[in-house]
């Protein structure tokens, strides 16, 4: 069997990392890896590839800072020339970003099944650009493996049951990535000379909030509060950096450039709060044990927010302020298993193996 992964940012690699890993448990399976080259440089792309352990790419198709749609169409245009080559058995993709629905829609057009890894997962904002990828990579994949159950209840409730194809509750790769590389990890690293321990961990990339000029300052002029009573460490976005040079604010965070994926454990290990808007740095607060506060209006995990483990703060100022010392000061119970438990990419092979033996 032949399977082509597509892949082309961050979060992408951490969870192709996982499934990767466990292809590769099956002899008769060859998986081929195509990097789109959205996020292409050492340290958003090239680390995870070596710490991890990822299949180098058999294809990198190079696209990169392009607006929305050339992007989607450079990529659909040089997928196509790939699948026609190779001819897969199967198209793996994951999550929302312009890989996603640019691998996905080229395979549909040219009848290859489609597996949708972290399929069902909605903000109901229609114009975050992520919430566009994944309701039509949804729309037309053949197999959607969800990471929770509400992300099963959002397909149900858009009537998914009365299309032609396989839902399945999985748990997240991102959990088995967490599991997996945490014991490779090891109790002290470099990065914590720099750091120090007890510190709030931020990141922040979102189009909502470094698009929006407005919405930016009042997130920095929250950093720069927080940043007087503690370390608030932050590695920074490529976009975001420029976003806030062209702002011309003056940052008082510890910024640092965006840290591989053992650097990123081991600062979530040792802060006291994350402070982010990103989708899976949400879950890995939860799987380290920490509380989250989220500098968006909605977040696609309401799981966190409902246990208490997460708030949604937006990008006020004040609002930032209350809830992360709020959070702070909060005892949570981190026993419940939310996202599987590391057994993810297991059932989804299994499923993939038993379906096209
Ligand atoms: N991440 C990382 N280094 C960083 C920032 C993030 O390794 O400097 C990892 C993070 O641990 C998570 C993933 O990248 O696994 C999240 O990616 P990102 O926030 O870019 O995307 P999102 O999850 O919002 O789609």
């Amino acid at each position: 069997m032949k399977i082509i992964t597509v892949i082309g940012a961050r979060p992408q690699f951490i969870k192709a990392a996982a499934l990767s890993r466990e292809f590769a448990l099956h002899s008769n399976i060859q998986e081929l890896i195509v990097h789109t080259g959205q996020h292409f440089d050492e340290n958003m792309s090239g680390v995870f590839f070596k710490e991890m352990e990822i299949p180098l790419p058999a294809y990198n198709l190079n696209i990169h800072s392009l607006h929305h749609g050339a992007m989607t169409g450079e990529m659909l245009i040089k997928l196509e020339d790939v699948y026609l080559k190779e001819k897969p058995d199967l198209v793996v993709v994951f999550g929302d970003t312009n890989s996603t629905l640019a691998g996905s829609l080229t395979a549909v057009k040219l009848k290859i099944p489609i597996a949708h890894v972290e399929a069902g997962l909605r903000s109901f904002s229609k114009y975050m650009p992520e919430e566009i990828n994944r309701v039509l990579t949804d729309r037309i994949s053949d197999y959607l493996f969800c990471p929770t159950l509400h992300a099963i209840r959002n397909l149900d409730n858009e009537g998914f049951r009365n299309f032609p194809c396989t839902i399945m509750h999985s748990g997240d790769v991102m959990q088995d990535a967490m599991n997996y590389y945490s014991e490779k990890v090891p109790e002290h690293t470099e990065i914590l000379e720099k750091t120090g321990r007890d510190f709030i961990l931020c990141t922040l990339h979102r189009a909502s909030n470094t698009d929006d000029d407005q919405h930016l300052k009042q997130i920095i002029e929250a950093i720069n509060v927080l940043s007087k009573s503690h370390t608030v460490v932050f590695p920074v976005h490529p976009r975001t950096r420029n976003k806030i040079l062209a702002l011309g604010v003056s940052c008082n965070a510890m910024m640092i450039d965006p840290v591989g994926y053992f650097d990123m454990i081991q600062l979530l290990r040792n802060c006291k709060l994350v402070l982010t808007d990103s989708g899976g740095l949400q879950k890995e607060a939860y799987f380290n044990k920490k509380p989250c506060v989220t500098l968006r209006e909605e977040t696609e995990w309401t799981e966190l927010t409902e246990g208490g483990f997460n708030q949604l703060s937006g990008y006020n100022t004040e609002r930032i302020l209350k809830l992360s010392d709020e959070m702070m000061g909060k005892q949570l119970d981190f026993s419940n298993e939310l996202y599987g438990g590391g057994f993810a990419s297991k059932t989804i092979v299994d499923k993939i193996v038993s379906d096209f033996q």
